[in-house]
């Protein structure tokens, strides 16, 4: 049976098919390994369909746009296109694509901090900061229904302290209690430079990888039970059959940009990519 967390989770998906193509449009990128030429912001892909679909959907990875394999948008796409703006598209005034443009990037920040603090109010057992969760869920869903104009001149940053006080405090608890987690801090910790580490096999349950680089590291086999990874950077991390399903606030994005397999496993609420099957 799925827990409270993987089902406030669930609510927290892409609909792309409710979405105008906002991913596609609002966020510009750079010609690089992970994509095939330059986009500036709001100007719409040129593999952007008329239907606002992909119309290279299943060969990005083969076609150079690997990142756009890599995104998530916890959501925020179809509540800006249906709710924000209640189903006008960007196409219909140049005043509504300005504003739905720079509503999206802060809507995104919105949704993951729903995400991460679903998880924190699940985790926690401590009464004052499932207490703290619970408020700080009601006022990011409160924001969410801001007007565009209001969401626009949102300051997110005091916000998004506040929620990381929590996050922190759920972390420590959770934490707390692992052997070996103080050990292992002292070696690794909160953004430690693990570019191209050699981990395999090793047990990383309790630590703090908060910020942490794990570009291209062999992570594979490895045990993450409870171990924080708040904003680690997972790009092409091999993590094949490795055991990240206690991690703590691991999202989507993260395991886009790893490279697993079918023995990886994951954290209730998160999908096992496509790709991981190539
Ligand atoms: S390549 Fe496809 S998924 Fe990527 S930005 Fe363009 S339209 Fe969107």
């Amino acid at each position: 049976m799925m827990s409270n967390v993987g089902q406030a989770r669930s609510r927290l998906k892409a609909d792309c098919a409710n979405c105008f193509g906002l991913c596609c449009t609002a966020l510009g990128f750079m010609k690089s390994a992970d994509f095939a030429l330059d986009k500036a912001n709001g100007v719409p892909c040129p593999n952007l369909q008329d239907d606002y679909r992909c119309g290279i959907h299943r060969e990005l990875r083969t076609t150079g746009f690997k990142g756009c394999t890599v995104y998530d948008c916890f959501g925020a796409g179809q509540h800006v296109s249906q709710r924000t703006f209640a189903g006008r598209d960007w196409k219909t005034d140049k005043e509504t694509a300005e504003a739905m443009f720079a509503v999206f990037p802060q809507m995104v920040q919105l949704f993951e901090l729903l995400w991460l603090l679903e998880e924190a109010q699940g985790k926690t057992s401590r009464p004052e900061l499932k207490e703290q969760a619970e408020r700080l869920l009601g006022k990011t869903r409160a924001m969410t229904d801001l007007s565009a104009q209001e969401l626009r001149r949102l300051q997110i940053g005091e916000h998004w302290r506040e929620v990381n006080d929590v996050l922190l405090q759920v972390s420590e608890e959770v934490r707390a209690g692992i052997a070996s987690a103080k050990k292992l801090n002292k070696k690794f910790g909160r953004g430690a430079d693990l570019i191209g580490a050699k981990l395999q096999g090793t047990d990383l349950s309790g630590a703090n990888l908060r910020g942490a680089y794990l570009i291209a590291a062999d992570l594979r086999e490895t045990r993450l039970d409870r171990t924080d990874l708040v904003g680690a950077d997972f790009r092409d991390a091999d993590i094949r059959g490795a055991d990240l399903s206690g991690s703590l606030f691991l999202t989507q994005i993260q395991m886009n940009a790893a490279k697993g397999d079918g023995r990886t496993r994951l954290p209730e609420g998160i999908e096992r990519p496509s790709h991981w099957c190539e």
